[in-house]
């Protein structure tokens, strides 16, 4: 089969590759679509211990089963496989299992034209669903799983709160877009580049700003900040946004480190909520979601063929992207 290898820093390989690994309670899928994460952006800066090339990336995908009681069936993967079996799977935390693994990362991504995955980690979609918006069940599930744990403490609903999402990538515009469709009407957005910007503004649902050369608009007024970069700087930036009492959503994980003004979240009540990936319950309400375009028409996700991977990271390592997303396609798909 064609696959996207990452084969060294900053390099991805359009090459042929073996048919993927069938473990005990696999199956392979054909796959229809699969998107670029961030995470797989920081596996290609070589940032990610835990990606080592060679590696297929990439575990935002939907595509057609091949083999088992789902043969035929468009469908997408739960990327993170959990054991199922532990104190946390068993209450509803699968997310958090210790046991985890994620396709993209240890085993073998669906930047390819198969994948193979638990059998059990395959979860329904209308038949009618388009491959490419279905591709993005997964960081739309990351998006409303942060806003589902925000939901959760709100002192007040969150229609009648003012929002800040720091970071204008696919998550960070998910984040708006689940904040709009839950109601909320006051949202800003922090984003450095001009081109992610404009997508935003284009999508009607945050007033998008450039942290660089302008504060943010209702700064220390925010009921709900939502970082979606997860560096030093934006945990300062968040930390000052805030209002007393209000809530910071730490989903972002560029890197660790310092940021959080330890004194102001004490003396001002400020929570802070880490987040990460999503559970069974997230990633069905995303596919809900996105078939029924509650969050829009989708247009600034961006298709490319799969053989021109290597095209599409360098031109997001570069910056020279508008597009939030870019979800390539096996090229006997692409028209
Ligand atoms: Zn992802
Ligand atoms: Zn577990």
């Amino acid at each position: 089969m064609k696959a996207l290898v990452y084969t060294d820093t900053c390099e991805v390989t359009y090459r042929d590759e073996p048919p993927p690994i069938v473990r005990a309670g696999d199956v392979v899928m054909e796959v229809s679509a699969a998107a670029i994460c961030g995470s797989d952006m920081h596996a290609y800066h070589g940032h990610d211990e835990r990606r080592v090339p060679p590696l297929i990336l990439g575990h935002e995908v939907s595509g057609i089963v091949q083999a088992g009681k789902y043969a035929g069936q468009r469908m997408v993967i739960n990327p993170l496989m959990s054991c199922g079996l532990c104190h946390d799977c068993q209450s509803g935390r699968s997310n958090i299992c210790q046991q985890r693994e994620l396709i993209g990362m240890y085993l073998q991504g669906a930047l390819a034209e198969q994948v193979s995955i638990a059998e059990r980690n395959l979860l329904a979609i209308p038949q009618d669903m388009d491959p490419v918006h279905a591709a993005l069940t997964e960081p739309t599930a990351t998006a409303l799983h942060a806003v589902a744990l925000i939901e959760r403490i709100a002192y007040r609903p969150l229609s009648e709160m003012r929002c800040l999402v720091i970071g204008g990538g696919a998550i960070g515009l998910l984040g708006a877009l689940v904040l709009k469709a839950k109601g909320c009407s006051r949202i800003d957005l922090a984003e450095t580049n001009e081109l992610r910007r404009r997508s935003v503004e284009q999508q009607h649902c945050a007033d998008a700003f450039n942290p660089v050369t302008d504060k943010a608009p209702h700064e220390g007024d925010y009921d709900v900040v939502l970082d979606c970069v997860g560096a030093p700087a934006t945990r300062v930036a968040s930390s000052s946004a805030v209002r007393p009492g209000g809530i910071i959503s730490h989903v972002g994980l560029q890197n660790s480190g310092d940021g959080f003004d330890s004194r102001r979240i004490t003396l001002q009540e400020i929570t802070v909520l880490g987040n990460y990936c999503y559970t069974h319950a997230d990633l069905t309400a995303s596919i809900e979601m996105l078939y029924r375009q509650q969050l829009g028409n989708l247009d600034w996700v961006e298709v490319r063929p799969l053989s021109a991977g290597g095209q599409a990271f360098d031109d997001l390592h570069h910056g020279r992207v508008a597009a939030g997303k870019i979800v390539l396609q096996p090229d006997h798909l692409v028209h």
